[in-house]
């Protein structure tokens, strides 16, 4: 039975990823940071919240990292721990820094330190190329990060291609273009639509606020994606994938597919606040997976209607 470590259990990708390893025979031990209070909301949504094992720790503490290897002895370790939303990256930017960007070499550091056959997916993540020169992103595109998360993100591709070609561990980036799911946390522009659908058809809200909607993103399915980051390591050798489904769409066209399912016009309730503009904004995110379709026979199932359709039914669900 092969034994994966999963730091960042309890967010959106740590609970589908819990879940696919324990469906395939897996131990499971999540990396659980000290919280005042529970955080288990999605492990329980999937039903596996008893299933999984965990050890406190916290990816700023490296001791705490080098204790939960020590222990836990994994084979694998997968390490989606991150804060990992853009829009407060620029309100707690050395936070971002330490956790998103640090965090990922007090992993690999503890990881050499303790047993450097442990194999390592990082998750790496689109905003990396940020200003996009490119109207379709692949792995060689160069990045151009703009935001403090983005930057952050970047420091963690490079020290993990690094530790690769510098003690030839087994350490693999999947960049990620955006997932959401009825798992996503309701301050990401995709889970604040469906909730709001939901709370509009129950009578409980009246207008949606939104920023910047004609941004673009290439947004798949969480249950998917997490698929690709366990087929990086079972491959041969260690690499770098980009995961996404080929297609773009602006955040209004989100919204219109989320209000047409219940049978309304998001015009009647979008509100546009300058407030929620960001400092800086990423346009266009539309992400070639080719690569991880020839290499890994991977390709995303589900689109975005029916994307938008699962979450809106799981907010539906939820209001009732
Ligand atoms: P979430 O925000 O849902 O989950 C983040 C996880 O990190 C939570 O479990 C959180 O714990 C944990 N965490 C935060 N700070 C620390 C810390 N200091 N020590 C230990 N754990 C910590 O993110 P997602 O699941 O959506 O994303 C997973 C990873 O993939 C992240 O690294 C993200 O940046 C990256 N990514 C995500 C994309 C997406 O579209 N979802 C796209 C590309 C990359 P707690 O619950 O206690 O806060
Ligand atoms: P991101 O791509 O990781 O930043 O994911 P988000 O879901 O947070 O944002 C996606 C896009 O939606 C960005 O271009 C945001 O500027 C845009 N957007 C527009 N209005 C909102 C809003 O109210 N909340 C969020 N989170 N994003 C918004």
């Amino acid at each position: 039975m092969k034994t994966a470590l999963i730091t960042g259990v309890t967010g959106q990708d740590g609970a589908y990823l819990a879940k696919f390893l324990l469906d395939k025979g897996y131990r499971v031990v999540g990396l659980f940071p000290r919280r005042s209070s529970n955080t288990c909301w999605r492990l329980d949504y999937l039903n596996i919240a008893d299933e999984v094992e965990y050890m406190e720790g916290d990816v700023t503490d490296f001791t705490s990292l080098l204790r939960a290897l020590k222990l836990t002895k994994p084979d694998e370790v997968y390490h989606l721990a991150a804060q990992s939303f853009v829009a407060s990256s620029w309100k707690q930017p050395i936070l971002t820094a330490q956790v998103t960007g640090i965090g990922v070499v007090n992993i690999l550091e503890a990881i050499r330190e303790v047993n450097p056959e442990i194999k390592m997916y990082q998750a790496s993540s689109s905003e990396m190329f940020g200003m996009t020169e490119q109207s379709e992103q692949t792995e060689e595109t160069r990045f151009y990060p703009r935001s403090p998360y983005g930057v952050s993100k970047v420091f963690g591709y490079w020290m993990t291609k690094n530790y690769r070609e510098s003690f030839n561990m087994f350490t693999c980036n999947g960049i990620l273009f955006n997932h959401e799911s009825p798992l996503r946390g309701i301050e990401f522009v995709t889970r604040k639509v469906t909730d709001a659908v939901a709370r509009i058809v129950a009578g409980q809200q009246k207008e949606l606020h939104l920023g910047n909607i004609y941004a673009k993103r290439d947004w798949g399915f969480a249950g998917d994606y997490v698929e690709a980051m366990w087929l990086m390591l079972q491959q041969p050798s260690p690499d770098d994938y980009v995961i996404a489904t080929g297609r773009t769409a602006t955040v209004e066209e989100m919204c219109k597919i989320a209000f047409n399912y219940v049978g309304l016009n998001y015009q009647d309730y979008v509100v546009i606040d300058p407030q929620l503009y960001r400092p800086a904004e990423v346009d266009l995110l539309l992400g070639n997976p080719a690569k991880a379709k020839s290499k890994l026979g991977w390709t995303a199932k589900t689109n975005l209607e029916q994307l938008v359709h699962m979450m809106v039914d799981a907010d539906l669900e939820r209001i009732k």
